[in-house]
């Protein structure tokens, strides 16, 4: 199955326990529009080269098109519709007024120059140009984009458009129209649902063992944040291995060791003789009781999901856990805290930075955290619910709670 039919199988799962409308269900089966552009780019060396960009648009039912772009060598029109049709429920998980969207361009990042980063994200931007807006669709940034790549969107929008259209894009920096708690509203999103599942559970933070894949922005955050909370971290990975440490581990010291030295695998020295060397496929299958998937998607398959031995996990990354692996770990009993809801503080922190650039009034970070903390907390409560009334998965129930309100929204507004 490619990774769109796995989000079309999860979404039909959840419509037929809901019996959703299927005039719905056909028209979130399809994105309203793709895109696919072509990015020249003026290298260093003078020459010129084209790379490809998409930006797919899946609904936009519940208010413009929201989510990110992924620069990635792998990245393709399947992977990014998938991704879109994930944004239109994450939304609507956590009630914020938006749709879902998402893009990418074909690139190995690494290999750019700062500059021709910067000529790529302005190609690309101008290219997708007529279909994005405030009002229309608001990309952010995902894997390998970051809020200086955002500024430079944000910039080159406003030079076509002749004036300041900060709010085009999100995740930016903080000087240029950013929000505070933006950087990481992702992993504190899904700290903050962590919360309700430990009082759910009754899982205590002292001595609760805790695994990370994946030590980019989300994972070396929600690391942080565990390790401050009182969680045990006793492994982590990055895309070349990862470290184990018996005795737990510093992520903040691991951070600073993975941005001097390039792996987190070149780090299991700073945790002492109780550390080792592991290769990701091990990391997934460590004793623990939480394990966070924070890399990428398709992590835990038909392959390895009957290894896994965590009593939770929780997906920060999109789509980590395959349709087939979640019928084992459901029979195993392992709960899996979905991406859609999990991930979401991401997307909401953008929100109250659209809103914050529209006022151009800006908050402060109490306010963020405050209502962002809210936010996934009721969204919490509304899926467990329903995840109770529907004898259902927490991932059935995640798409129902979002398919409710698409359902509301596109009935209203009319099918044609
Ligand atoms: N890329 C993030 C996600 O997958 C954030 C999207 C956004 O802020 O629009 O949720």
């Amino acid at each position: 199955m490619s990774l769109f039919e796995n989000t079309i199988s999860q979404m039909r799962q959840a419509a037929s326990i809901m019996k959703l409308d299927p005039n719905v269900e056909t028209i979130l089966s399809t994105p309203h529009r793709i895109l696919e552009v072509s990015v020249p780019v003026t290298m260093d060396n003078g020459s010129i080269r084209i790379f490809t960009g998409f930006r797919v648009q899946h609904n936009n039912a519940r208010g413009p098109y929201k989510g990110g772009i992924r620069f990635h060598p792998e990245v393709d029109m399947e992977e990014v519709k998938a991704l879109a049709i994930w944004m239109t429920m994450k939304c609507s998980v956590v009630g914020i007024p938006l749709g879902g969207g998402k893009g990418g361009v074909i690139v190995d990042s690494h290999t750019l120059s700062a500059l021709e980063l910067e000529r790529l994200t302005r190609s690309y931007i101008r290219a997708i140009a007529p279909a994005i807006g405030p009002t229309k669709d608001v990309p952010a940034p995902d894997m390998y984009t970051t809020p200086q790549i955002m500024a430079w969107a944000a910039d080159e929008f406003s030079k076509i458009h002749g004036e300041n259209v900060l709010g085009v894009v999100t995740g930016k920096p903080l000087e240029v129209g950013g929000s505070a708690g933006r950087g990481d509203s992702t992993s504190q999103g899904g700290i903050y649902v962590l919360e309700e599942v430990c009082k759910t559970y009754n899982l205590p933070h002292e001595g609760t063992k805790v695994v990370v894949q994946g030590f980019g922005n989300a994972g070396a955050n929600v690391a942080k944040m565990l390790h401050d909370n009182g969680f045990k971290v006793v492994g982590v990975s990055d895309s070349r291995g990862g470290i184990y440490c018996e005795n737990g581990i510093n992520p903040d010291a691991t951070h600073s060791c993975k941005l001097d030295k390039g792996s987190v695998v070149e780090c299991s020295g700073i945790g002492g003789e109780n550390c080792k060397v592991i290769t990701n496929e091990e990391l997934l299958e460590l004793e623990c009781d939480i394990l966070f998937l924070s890399a990428m998607e398709n992590q835990v398959t038909a392959a390895n999901a009957d290894r896994i031995k965590a009593r939770f996990i929780v997906e920060l990354a999109n789509g980590p856990v395959t349709p087939e692996a979640d019928v084992v770990l459901e029979k195993k009993g392992v709960l899996v805290v979905p991406d859609i809801l999990a991930n979401a503080g991401g997307v909401t922190v953008s929100y109250f930075e659209l809103v914050q650039n529209e006022a151009n009034f800006y908050w402060t970070d109490e306010e963020v955290q405050e209502r962002l903390k809210k936010i996934m907390v009721d969204s919490w409560n509304n899926v467990a619910d329903l995840a109770k009334k529907y004898n259902c998965t927490l991932r059935q129930a995640a798409f129902i709670a979002a398919l409710k309100r698409l359902e509301a929204a596109i009935k209203l507004r009319g099918y044609n």
